[in-house]
């Protein structure tokens, strides 16, 4: 049944893989010892090497002999520092507007929060049926505690929300657009700056989720006029489980949105102490509590390392695993009648491959003995998330051919 030799999908990978610039990078991770093939970073991005020495040098240095002096001396200004890098690395983000705190839940709350109160005028909260779970849960959150109304888009399935979608939804009566930039699902890559212009012309607030971009997939924060961002630092900046998210709000709303989790860190002067709240006016304002610092540290290794080879690169880099494993599915897996789920071309694609097939919840536990690991989707979808730093074409035929292996030989 098999049309291409693999040895020939092989040899294209080896050639691709020899002729990649960014390839020293992929050993600046650490190994995983029976894993051969790891196409899951964009559920959770693999470690570098030296984390585990940062952390000890961490926990020696910084906390263990600096103590509370750490305080003034890094960890106050840390969650503003960091936000100001990846919005330099990642987001197209002059300083300033981004920090990182909380989980993305929490940030989108509070984001979603702000917004709804911003203008009474404005009573509709505009969000996507196919989003990630916790987006639509957060949403009917805020809606069933300010009384506003829920729009939803249905989207295409592959290709996602288009600028038509929006327009068809948004009025006067719009407070906010709650999108995701790449869908978790298919990988499909929604218009950034044709969505956020329909929003902001009918004067409502956009958000976008960057939890399956930013890292990924280049973008320009400021200057396509996106209001709010929130998104994951453990997918495609290796922050590790757990690692705190981030939040993006343009100056001009800083200090006029209110979000409404207002602890100290969110205070104009935190060590005043004083009687009353009085909000700060620039980015700190969306902080609550104190940061988790030592969260922090693994993803500043994988920021240096996006910087250096530019997230105009790892674009590049990532739309050629892509392709291929588009080209590789066509050869070997549509003949096992397997479906692709994500959109074929590259341009309209973030850093992942979804296909479907009925079998895949058992193919994914059968693969993941066997030291390959994808992603399983509820009903039937394996998504290839396919980090491009960590990731190389050799891996990613490797699983493709596991792939179509398991449901040749029905081993599963
Ligand atoms: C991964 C992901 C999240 C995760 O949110 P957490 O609060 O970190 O659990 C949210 N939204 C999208 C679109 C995601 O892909």
């Amino acid at each position: 049944m098999t049309m291409t030799p693999d040895s020939s999908l092989l040899d294209l990978a080896r050639a691709l893989d020899a002729a990649d610039p960014l390839r020293a990078h992929l050993d600046a991770f650490a190994e995983a010892p029976g894993v051969t093939a790891y196409l899951d970073g964009n559920s959770l991005g693999r470690p570098l090497r030296d984390v585990p020495e940062k952390i000890a040098a961490f926990v020696r240095d910084d906390w263990g002999t600096r103590l509370i002096r750490s305080w003034d001396e890094q960890w106050m200004a840390l969650p503003m520092e960091l936000g100001d890098r990846i919005g330099r690395v990642a987001l197209g983000a002059a300083p300033g507007q981004t920090v990182v705190a909380d989980s993305t839940s929490v940030l989108i709350y509070k984001l979603m929060r702000a917004a709804a109160s911003a203008d009474p005028d404005r009573t509709e909260l505009v969000i996507e049926a196919g989003n990630f779970p916790t987006d639509r849960f957060l949403a009917e959150g805020v809606a069933a505690e300010t009384g506003m109304t829920l729009r939803w888009i249905e989207p295409d399935p592959v290709h996602g929300v288009t600028v038509a979608d929006v327009e068809a939804v948004v009025s006067a009566r719009t407070a906010l657009v709650s999108l995701s930039h790449v869908d978790y699902r298919s990988g499909a890559l929604a218009d950034m700056p044709g969505i956020t212009a329909t929003v902001r012309e009918a004067g409502a607030l956009m958000m976008w989720d960057l939890c399956h971009s930013a890292g990924v997939v280049p973008m320009q924060l400021d200057e396509w006029g996106v209001d709010m961002a929130v998104g994951c630092t453990y997918k495609y900046l290796n922050g590790g489980p757990g690692s705190p998210a981030f939040a993006y709000l343009r100056h001009g709303l800083q200090g006029v949105l209110r979000q409404p989790i207002q602890g100290w860190w969110s205070a104009a002067d935190i060590f005043a102490m004083g009687p009353e709240y009085v909000p700060s006016g620039d980015i700190r304002q969306l902080l609550s509590g104190t940061p988790p610092v030592t969260s922090m540290l693994a993803m500043q290794g994988m920021l240096d390392l996006i910087e250096h080879s530019t997230i105009e690169g790892v674009r590049v880099k990532s739309q050629s695993l892509t392709d291929l494993a588009v080209r590789a599915y066509d050869e070997v897996l549509a003949p096992l009648g397997v479906r692709l789920l994500s959109p074929r071309d590259a341009e309209l694609r973030g850093g992942h491959v979804t296909i479907g097939h009925p079998d895949f919840r058992d193919v994914t536990r059968r693969l993941w003995a066997d030291g390959i690991i994808p992603d399983f989707r509820f009903p039937d979808g394996i998504r290839l998330g396919l980090s491009p730093l960590s990731t190389s074409h050799v891996e990613t035929i490797t699983g493709v051919l596991a792939v179509r292996d398991a449901l040749e030989s029905g081993d599963f």
